[in-house]
C-alpha cells in the first residue's frame, strides 16, 4: 500500500499548523521523523518507508556503532526481522541457539530446548549489536528512509512538528507530521519533553566479549549462582569460539556506581564460570549500560509524539530482554500510523489506538513480571523451582517460555505449579 501524499509539503504544513505558529523556515515536511536508529527506530523507519511515506531517521551516533547488550534474540524477534526481509543475512551472521540452561543459586541445573516458533520455524539466535543495528539501519535506507548520523536531538516543539538538534556544534531543525522517539535508555530528551514516569526504573548490566573459548555450545546460559539477586549472570555464545558474557543487577547494586563491574569480576572468577570460559580472553573493553523497565507506568504518547522501545520503558523486568519489545512496539506503531496516513485522520481518537494496542500487548506482562521478579528472584524459591523442574518434566519448558516472554506468567504459575514449588521447598530440620 503506497501512502505517500500527492500534496506538496507547503500544503501539508498549511493544513497542520495555523500561520502564526508555523516554523519560520521549513524547507521540507517529512511524514515522520524517528529519533534513534536502534532496532526499534530502524524497524519502524523500514516499515513506514515501505508504505511510501517520507521518513527521516536521526541518530546521535555515526554508524556502524555498538550498543552494549547481551545480543540474544528470541524466536519472536527473529520472526520480525524475517518479516523485515533480513532472514538471509541473519542466517549468515547470527549464531543459532537451540536451548536455555538455567543454573539455580544452589547449583541445580534446568535445561530445556528453545523450540522454533510453530508457525514460521524461527529459532533464537545471538548476533552482535554492531552488526544487527547496521543491518537494520541499512534496511531502513533501502526501503527509502533518509538517515542522518551524528545528530543529537535536543528538543521537539510539538505544536509545530519541529525537531531541533545539533551536528558538530551546528544547530539544525527538521519538520514532520509525526515524531517518534526511539532513544532507548537515554532519558535526557524525554525528561526535557516531560515524557518520563514519576519514578523511572533502571537496572544495570555489564558485558564483555570473550574469545578463544573451547567449550561453546548452542545454549543460552543464565546463572543465578554467585550473583546478587534479583539479577543473573549470562554466557551467550556468539560464534563457535566466542561468547557475550555479562551480569545484570535488577536493583542498583549497593556501594559505588562501579559495583556492577565488581559483580562481573566476581562472576568471572567463579570456578564453574572460569572453567566454562577457560582458554578464553576478553576482546575489547568491558562495558556497562542501564536498562529501563517501567513501561507499565510510562507515558507512551502525547499528541503526535510517540514513544517506542526502551524509550517507553519496554524492557522485560524479569529477563532484561528488550530487542523483541523494541521491534514489536515498532510494528504496533507502524500499523497505527499507516492507518492515520491512509485516512489523513490524526485526531486524538485515532492516534490513541496506538496507546490501546501497545497497552493491550504489554501492560499485563509488565505488571506481572515486575511483581514476579520481587517474589521469585529469591534463592530458596529459585532452588525449589530447580528441584520442581527435576521432578516434573513439564515445568522446565514452562520456565523457558516465561523467560522468553512467550507465556502469560500468571497463567503459567497456576495453583498446581505453585503447589509443586512449595512441595520442593526444603523442610525445616
Ligand atoms: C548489558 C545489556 C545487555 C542486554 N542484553 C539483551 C539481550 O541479550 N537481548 C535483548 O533482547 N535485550 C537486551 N538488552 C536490552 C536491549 O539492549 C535494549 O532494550 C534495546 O537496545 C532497545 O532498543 P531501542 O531501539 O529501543 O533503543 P536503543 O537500541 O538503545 O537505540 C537508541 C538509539 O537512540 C540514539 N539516541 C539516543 N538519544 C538520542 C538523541 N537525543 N538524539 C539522537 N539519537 C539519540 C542512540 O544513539 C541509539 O542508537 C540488554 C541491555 C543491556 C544494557
Amino acid at each position: 500500500m503506497r501512502l505517500r501524499s500527492r500534496r506538496n509539503d507547503r500544503d501539508v504544513e498549511r493544513d497542520l499548523y495555523p500561520k502564526s505558529r508555523r516554523a519560520a523556515k521549513v524547507s521540507k515536511v517529512y511524514d515522520a521523523i524517528i529519533v534513534g536508529a536502534g532496532p526499534g527506530g530502524s524497524a519502524l523507519a523500514t516499515s513506514l518507508a515501505r508504505s511510501g511515506l517520507d521518513i527521516l531517521l536521526l541518530d546521535k551516533h555515526h554508524f556502524p556503532r555498538d550498543k552494549t547488550c547481551g545480543d540474544a534474540l528470541s524466536p519472536s524477534a527473529v520472526g520480525i526481522l524475517r518479516h523485515l526481509g533480513l532472514e538471509d543475512v541473519l542466517g549468515r551472521v547470527g549464531f543459532r541457539i537451540d536451548g536455555l540452561q538455567l543454573t539455580m543459586p544452589g547449583g541445580e541445573l534446568v535445561a530445556a530446548p528453545i523450540l522454533p516458533t510453530s508457525r514460521d520455524g524461527d529459532s533464537a539466535c545471538v548476533i552482535p549489536r554492531l552488526e544487527l543495528d547496521e543491518l537494520l539501519r541499512s534496511a531502513a535506507i533501502r526501503a527509502g528512509s533518509e538517515f542522518a548520523g551524528g545528530v543529537r536531538v535536543t528538543e521537539i516543539i510539538e505544536e509545530q512538528g519541529l525537531v531541533l538538534g545539533s551536528t558538530n556544534e551546528k544547530r539544525s531543525s527538521w519538520s514532520s507530521r509525526i515524531v517518534i522517539l526511539a532513544v532507548g535508555a537515554n532519558v535526557g530528551l524525554l525528561k526535557r519533553q516531560g515524557l518520563v514516569p514519576k519514578r523511572l526504573e533502571f537496572s544495570y548490566a555489564v558485558r564483555s566479549y570473550i574469545k578463544g573459548i573451547t567449550a561453546v555450545d548452542r545454549q543460552l546460559h543464565i546463572r543465578f549462582d554467585g550473583v546478587p539477586l534479583p539479577g543473573y549472570g549470562w554466557i551467550f555464545p556468539v560464534s563457535r569460539d566466542s561468547a557475550n558474557v555479562g551480569v545484570v543487577a535488577f536493583r542498583k547494586a549497593k556501594g559505588t556506581s562501579n559495583s556492577i563491574y565488581a559483580v562481573f569480576e566476581r562472576f568471572l572468577r567463579q570456578p564453574l564460570v572460569a572453567e566454562m570460559l577457560s582458554m578464553g580472553h576478553p576482546r575489547g573493553s568491558t562495558k556497562g549500560y542501564p536498562l529501563r523497565t517501567d513501561f507499565h507506568r510510562s507515558p507512551i504518547r502525547r499528541g503526535r509524539l510517540l514513544l517506542i522501545g526502551e524509550a517507553a520503558g519496554l524492557v522485560n523486568p524479569f529477563t532484561g530482554e528488550g530487542i523483541d519489545y523494541a521491534l514489536e512496539s515498532a510494528m504496533v506503531a507502524s500499523e497505527s500510523l499507516r492507518d492515520c496516513f491512509a485516512t489523513g485522520d490524526f485526531s486524538e481518537h485515532t492516534l490513541s489506538r496506538y496507546d490501546q494496542a501497545l497497552r493491550a500487548r504489554f501492560q499485563r506482562i509488565f505488571v506481572l513480571t515486575s511483581l514476579m521478579r520481587r517474589i521469585y528472584m529469591n534463592p530458596r524459591l529459585l532452588d525449589a523451582l530447580g528441584r520442581a523442574c527435576g521432578r516434573w518434566p513439564d515445568v522446565a519448558p514452562l520456565m523457558v517460555d516465561i523467560f522468553l516472554g512467550r507465556t502469560d506468567p500468571l497463567r503459567a504459575f497456576s495453583p498446581g505449579l505453585m503447589l509443586r514449588i512449595l512441595r520442593s521447598l526444603p523442610t525445616a530440620s
